[in-house]
């Protein structure tokens, strides 16, 4: 019930936008985007182990993955969906598509645009669908540029539609057509876009309304884990402020080519690229796009406290100053236990949330699942 009444609440906002700019909010503890940080917003931290029994931290990604990929794909590519349900499945990957809104809700080509039906089934499967604008505007060169109010259209209007027609699934999110970035704009609807600037996101600068367009080439994984690439050369001056970064891949169609010969040898292609990050699954969260986003503002404005702790009880506070109706992923804890306890339990306000005990140098941590700001959390063993 609490989630339905969310869910009514978060669209309710969507659909009542525009509101005031965000990042100049009065309400500061209900933000919806950070967008782009003056400096670094933390140095970036290597995996560690709280000290002393009932000290807590926040993961930097979730489950304490290392790093972070979100495998994204662009203009509706409806001959792929079977495929990429097919590949999703066979890995356990959940996927992001950005959707041009228009072409299907006028019902034009849909054997290229789909149907509501067919953005309902990927978000049964639990993918994520977000805007690619209604229409895929960008300003060409020397033309003029594109009228504000048209811009608030292309935005509010495509994320409306989303949410109108589509269920098991919260758009907030916008991926700008060709990277034209109008961040002001879509900071009034969005609490996340993508661009098409190529590069890993560095994790304590993430710009949150013009995220890069990152990749899964094993130069990319590499420089993502803090190992030395040799290719593509560029990362190679990298000096590692790319480790434990964000990549958002871009994907377009797949089934591409004029000749079956081709289009086998594009499947072929990407088939053999997601085999190799499957690989590293247990090191990079898969994440979809809103889900990252989500998770990285809410650790980036997060306060975690250790409110008591004894033997038998470990309590915790943890609040964010992001939008409550709209931040809802768990954020990742961890949390020194005392040397007695082998196993644990938790729950935040009352309901049991997902917790595992992890070993290091002969301690015990749990992990936790935690929303930022849904009441305290209780860790017994
Ligand atoms: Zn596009």
């Amino acid at each position: 019930m609490r989630t339905i009444l969310r869910r009514l609440l978060a669209l309710a906002l969507l659909a009542t936008a525009p509101f005031a700019a965000a990042t100049t909010g009065a309400d500061d503890t209900q933000l919806r985007t950070l967008g782009k940080p003056d400096k670094p917003r933390f140095e970036i931290p290597e995996i560690t182990w709280p000290a002393d029994p009932g000290q807590a931290e926040v993961c930097l990604w979730k489950d304490d993955r290392y790093a972070a990929i979100s495998i994204t794909i662009d203009d509706n590519c409806r001959p792929d969906h079977d495929w990429w349900l097919e590949q999703a499945e066979k890995h356990g990957f959940k996927l992001t598509w950005f959707v041009i809104t228009d072409g299907v809700m006028e019902g034009r080509n849909k054997g290229f645009n789909g149907t509501w039906a067919d953005w309902q089934r990927l978000a049964d499967a639990g993918h994520s669908i977000q805007s690619h604008t209604t229409n895929h505007r960008a300003a060409k060169k020397g033309e003029p540029p594109i009228p504000d109010e048209d811009l608030h259209a292309m935005y509010r209007d495509s994320l409306a539609a989303i949410n109108a027609h589509v269920t098991n699934n919260v758009a907030c999110c916008i991926a700008y057509p060709r990277g034209e970035a109008h961040e002001e704009i879509a900071a009034q609807y969005a609490i996340a876009c993508r661009g098409v600037y190529g590069a890993p996101s560095e994790v304590n600068t993430v710009d949150y309304l013009n995220v890069n367009e990152g990749n899964y080439e094993q130069g990319y994984i590499n420089v993502l884990l803090g190992e030395t690439a040799d290719e593509p050369k560029w990362l190679n001056k990298a000096d590692r402020r790319f480790r434990r970064g964000w990549c958002a891949v871009l994907h377009h169609l797949v089934h591409h080519g004029h000749t079956q010969e081709e289009i086998d040898r594009s499947v072929a292609y990407y088939e053999k690229k997601l085999e190799n990050l499957a690989k590293y699954k247990d090191r990079i969260w898969i994440g979809t796009f809103p889900a990252v986003a989500k998770y990285g503002q809410e650790r980036d404005t997060a306060t975690l406290k250790t409110v008591s702790s004894d033997a038998r009880r470990i309590a915790l506070s943890l609040a964010d100053r992001m939008d409550d109706t709209l931040f809802d992923e768990p954020l990742t804890l961890k949390v020194r236990l005392p040397d007695a306890w082998r196993t644990v339990r938790a729950e935040q306000g009352g309901r049991p949330v997902a917790a595992r005990v992890v070993e290091h140098d002969g301690a015990a941590y749990a992990l936790v699942d935690a929303v930022p700001d849904r009441g305290e959390i209780v860790l017994s063993p």
